[in-house]
């Protein structure tokens, strides 16, 4: 017997519906990639969506037709994120810091038909168009009068133009919610980047998911910043998740690296939820340590897209008094597969240095993500908190193939469950641990060495700002952790000084026997350590104990 339920189907539409109809003037507040300050509601954002809707229609988009984007979070881009998926185009984010043969390679993979730029990309489109197979026009989002008059660009147009003279309002055509919404590439170190094809129905999902207490554990009390890119696993749902519950949002448009603009648009537009990778808050805490500054407002951050160093755990909470929770995710999972936020008993019950151990944890997966560890031979690991190996992930809002694949993933297993590279335990009572990537790990004398535990304990020492463990060939034991830190201050921790943080808090084969030093930590296109270069760089390293 069926249930007698209506079939409502799940559209990004909807989304921008109800926040229309139920938050009409809470706020969007934008930066302006040329500078100044933007403001609209909920209303406005979907008038403006209508009318772009409308245009892109007039241009000839077809459902399923992609439309590319190298923009940074601002209003525009939303409308972008809402206009096009609501007709059943497909947005196309861009990280405009992949290298510029890798983004010209998936502009042709996703044949993209148009592309939406903020100025601060077009030398780089100028740069890329020659290779551009498939684009037919390149849209600035600005208003004409603020168009270069010299962009070495053929075929420019400005966004405000476009959508100028559109009708803005949209009866959003009632799609299958498996309807294809939004395409995002991972930046693979090897092989080409792959698409992670979103559909209706997993954002909306995610979404919900996103929401819920013990995740992002916003509502519409809440002003939310995300400092992660809309380019970014689409700025990890916050676009979809703030006007589903009724939160305001603050985007600090190219200023996302800026430690002055980042305080004054959280104090300012009092922020109260926040998210980024580990590199973002290391820079904003360092910032505000260096001027002498509290924030007031904030009351937590999401510190995802790579391990949280417990340090930043520790300096939210005691000069901020800011809860952090990690939040573990993959492009390929929308993003988010768990998070390490704590109830109020559990925090009671753990006590100061327990609460700072579990949230440097990945945390629990939320309702519809379920999480499995297995060994090389795909056997299921006892979630005994001990047993490391390969982590698999499934669930409504995890990518079931890749988009134009051609069979060169073998990510997908034929058992439904996707092989996420990460490799980790589960505790007894579901939470989870990364220790490594599978790529990171460093095999000693036959056993792994967990490059993240290492990392975690030499960053809680206070002439550390930053550390990687990578590994590094040895005749006797095939691999060795090396410690690459980045020093504080002036004062450059003896490696005496290091083996204490580890001692008798891992195996003692576990620890390094030698650090090196350097000024900058390398950084990937979404903004993490770059452990690929660390590698090259310290190609030739030898360890003192390797006598070969
Ligand atoms: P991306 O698709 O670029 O977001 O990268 C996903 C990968 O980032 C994951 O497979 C992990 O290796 C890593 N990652 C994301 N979040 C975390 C986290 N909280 N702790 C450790 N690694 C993480």
């Amino acid at each position: 017997m069926q249930g007698l339920m209506m079939d409502r189907p799940l559209l990004i539409s909807s989304i921008l519906d109800y926040a229309a109809s139920n938050f009409a003037t809470t706020e969007i507040v934008s930066l302006g990639t040329g500078g100044g300050e933007h403001r609209y509601g909920y209303a406005e954002l979907a008038a403006r969506s209508a009318r772009l809707a409308h245009a892109l229609r007039s241009l000839g988009l077809e459902t399923g037709d992609r439309v590319a984007t190298l923009a940074w979070n601002n209003h525009r881009h939303l409308e972008l994120y809402y206009g096009v998926s609501g007709i059943g185009g497909v947005i196309h984010t861009i990280n405009p810091r992949l290298q510029p043969e890798q983004i010209a390679w998936i502009i042709n993979h996703a044949e993209d038909r148009w592309l939406f730029v903020d100025t601060t990309f077009l030398p780089l489109v100028a740069a890329l168009q020659p290779h551009l197979r498939s684009i037919e026009r390149v849209f600035v989002l600005e208003p004409a009068d603020a168009m270069p008059a010299d962009s070495g660009i053929e075929s420019l147009h400005s966004y405000e133009t476009l959508i100028a003279d559109q009708p803005d309002q949209m009866d959003w055509p009632e799609l299958d919610e498996h309807t294809a919404a939004g395409l995002c590439y991972t930046s693979g170190t090897t092989g080409h980047p792959k698409g992670v094809l979103y559909s209706h129905r997993s954002t909306v999902l995610h979404a919900y998911a996103t929401a819920m207490a013990d995740t992002a554990s916003s509502g519409r009390g809440d002003t939310i910043m995300p400092v992660v890119p809309m380019f970014h696993a689409n700025a990890w749902g916050l676009p979809y998740l703030a006007p589903i519950v009724g939160a305001r949002l603050v985007f600090p448009g190219p200023k996302m690296a800026d430690g002055a603009t980042l305080y004054s648009l959280m104090e300012d537009e009092q922020v109260t939820y926040t998210a980024g990778v580990p590199t973002i808050w290391m820079a904003l805490l360092q910032w505000l340590r260096d001027n002498d500054r509290t924030l007031t407002s904030l009351r937590y951050a999401t510190v995802g897209g790579a391990a949280c160093p417990p340090s930043i755990i520790r300096e939210f909470a005691e000069r901020h008094g800011v809860i952090t929770a990690q939040g573990w995710g993959m492009t390929e999972t929308s993003p988010l597969g768990s998070m390490s936020l704590l109830s109020a008993q559990e925090e009671v019950a753990l006590g100061e240095d327990g609460q700072v151990e579990r949230r440097a944890m990945q945390g629990r997966p939320p309702f519809g993500i379920e999480l499995r560890v297995t060994d090389d031979d795909g056997q299921l690991l006892p979630r005994d908190g001990e047993s490391a190996g390969r982590l698999q992930v499934r669930g409504a809002w995890v990518c079931s193939s890749y988009f134009r694949d051609d069979g060169q993933s073998d990510a997908h297993g034929t058992d439904g469950w996707f092989d996420t590279g990460d490799v980790a335990v589960i505790h007894p009572d579901g939470w989870l641990q990364i220790t490594d990537r599978t790529k990171d790990v460093i095999k000693s004398g036959g056993e792994w060495i967990s490059s993240i535990e290492l990392e975690n304990l030499a960053t809680s020492h206070p002439d550390v700002a930053e550390a990687a463990v990578i590994a590094r060939p040895h005749s006797r034991w095939t691999e060795r952790p090396l410690l690459v830190v980045r020093p504080s201050g002036k004062r450059q921790p003896t490696m005496n000084d290091l083996r204490a943080q580890f001692t008798g808090r891992v195996p003692d084969w576990w620890i390094p026997e030698d650090a090196v030093y350097i000024d900058e930590m390398p950084l990937t296109a979404t903004g993490k350590i770059s452990k690929l270069t660390l590698r090259e760089r310290f190609a030739d390293y030898r360890f003192p104990s390797d006598g070969a």
